[in-house]
């Protein structure tokens, strides 16, 4: 059985723990590998090293620092088609969809390469006589990532180019059900002449995040994964001290008005409730007709949901692939019968889906269960899966008012051919990103991803410039350079201009 280590200090290391954990292939069922989870003895080993290197990186200079991230690019870049096969291998997605999310990765890169125009800071010339101000930002130490399954390498890319570009040293920690592609990356970074100790890998558990968490030379956690996760990291982690932001998860609602043009939005929310299983914390979930377009649009979304091409992620015919474990199947089919025993009815069913050649595998098929509401626990809980909740409203406000009293709010989205009502969603609804006739409104690189809510636990949001203010930290200088001759009055008044 294959070993997954850790990466400290520019090499692969075994570390002291003898825990360990499966991983295992979601299309086919087998165990593939067993992952080193690290002991609080190796979190301190990457740590040190991430300490010791952060000496002499911070100091590097900005040119430095963007040669290295413009040859990582181009490494990821050549390295695409390897790395969405990693990917595919130990979270199971279609292998396209694994190379999209690489590219979505890789856009954080590029931004992350003009550091020198991102840390610019501002002067101001004789703010009193004689006297000029100005700031610039530092970065903070050592930065720790943790990470979820659903986007191995995009996910992790949304801290540490921006992290390392800021002049931090990173220790990431990813999930350790599809923990092979942190590796790769940690490889791509050392041939793209990044010095040993400025981006380490530990794998484990809670085990591992708590010594993280728990350990006084790290300065910052950025956090995404499940929201009771997202809280109890930022709770643990800001009692010791830290800059903490986590990310959590969500239930993304897209509203259907009768304006909307039915054929391209059903389309739409076919592929943004179905693509990668569901598994996308931006997957749309609930489906809210307002008045009219209830029946039609349940009509469009079922045909297109059963032509659905389920199977291996390695299948280029495959659309969607298995979901991550048989615990998440159990989940999810546990939520379908709920909503069916709940009241709702289930018009397309993906309990059961055996792909042929695959019968281990995590398969569950596209799920469209209509009249779906509040109280149901198929919309209380988030699904993580292949399942689209199909609920009505009588009027625009009201289904705002219905996104408003979810406890989420990550991403949301309107279909509609009137400005009128797009203008009164996007102003009303308490939402962090939000699309308009676009159903997955993951922001681009320069700006930034978060949602609010429960959805977000700390204030600042992730990459774009609210990434670089949060691995950066400001100061002010306020200089003066007298003329020797000049004579300057001190005073025992506060100093005014
Ligand atoms: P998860 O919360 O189970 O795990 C996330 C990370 O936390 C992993 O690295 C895991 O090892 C660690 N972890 C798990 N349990 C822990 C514990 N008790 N103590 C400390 N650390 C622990 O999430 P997941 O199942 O890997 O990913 C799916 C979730 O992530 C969904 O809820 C999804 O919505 C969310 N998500 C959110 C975003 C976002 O941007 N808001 C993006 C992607 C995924």
């Amino acid at each position: 059985m294959r070993t997954i280590d850790h990466w400290i200090d520019g090499a692969l290391a075994g570390g002291t723990s003898t825990r360990r954990s499966d991983v295992w292939n979601p299309a086919t069922g087998e165990r593939q590998a067993e992952v080193m989870l690290a002991a609080p003895a190796d979190v301190d080993t990457a740590v040190q090293a991430a300490k010791r290197a952060f000496e002499s990186w911070s100091q590097s200079s900005l040119s430095q620092r963007t040669k290295v991230l413009f040859a990582f690019r181009q490494l990821v870049n050549d390295h695409t088609q390897e790395l969405a096969e990693i990917i595919s291998d130990e979270h199971g997605k279609v292998v396209s969809d694994a190379a999209g999310e690489v590219q979505r990765g890789l856009e954080v890169v590029e931004f992350a390469c003009g550091i020198p125009q991102l840390l610019k800071g501002d002067y101001s010339d004789q703010v009193s006589r004689g006297i000029d101000a100005f700031s610039f930002r530092e970065p903070l130490g050592v930065v720790a990532g943790i990470t979820p399954f659903n986007f191995p390498v995009m996910v992790p890319m949304w801290m540490h180019p921006v992290a390392i570009a800021c002049g931090n040293t990173f220790v990431l920690k990813p999930s350790e059900r599809d923990p092979s592609a942190s590796l790769r990356i940690a490889e791509l970074w050392a041939e793209a002449g990044l010095p040993p100790g400025v981006f380490n890998v530990v794998h484990g558990d809670k085990e591992t995040v708590d010594a993280l968490l728990d350990h006084p030379d790290v300065e910052a956690i950025s956090f995404v994964g499940s929201t009771p996760i997202a809280k109890y990291i930022h709770e643990r982690g800001t009692a010791n001290g830290k800059r903490v932001q986590a990310l959590g998860g969500a239930k993304n609602h897209a509203i259907v008005l009768p304006d909307a043009d039915l054929d391209f939005a059903s389309d739409h929310l076919v592929a943004a409730a179905f693509g990668s299983a569901g598994e996308r914390c931006m997957a749309i979930s609930a489906a809210v007709a307002v008045g009219t377009a209830g029946d039609a649009l349940v009509e469009a979304v079922n045909a297109k949901a059963h032509e659905v091409v389920v199977g291996p992620g390695r299948d280029e015919k495959s659309e969607m692939g298995p979901v991550i474990s048989p615990e998440a199947v159990d989940r999810i089919v546990r939520l379908i019968d709920a909503g069916e025993r709940q009241g709702g009815k289930v018009t397309v069913d993906g309990r059961g889906l055996v792909v042929p050649g695959h019968e281990q595998g995590f398969f569950v098929g596209p799920t469209v269960v209509d009249g779906v509401t509040p109280e149901m626990d198929v919309y209380r809980e988030e699904i993580f899966g292949p399942v689209l909740s199909v609920m009505r409203a009588d009027t625009v406000d009201a289904a705002i008012a219905l996104i408003n009293a979810n406890p989420y709010g990550n991403g949301t989205a309107i279909f509609t051919s009137s400005g009128e009502a797009a203008r009164r969603f996007q102003r009303g609804v308490k939402v962090g990103m939000i699309g308009i006739n676009v159903p997955v409104p993951v922001p681009m690189a320069y700006f930034s991803f978060g949602g609010w809510k429960d959805s977000l636990f700390g204030q600042s949001h992730i990459h774009g410039p609210e990434g670089v203010a949060f691995y950066t930290r400001a100061k002010v200088v306020t200089s003066r350079w007298p003329h020797v001759e000049q004579a300057i009055d001190s005073s025992f008044h506060f100093p005014t201009a």
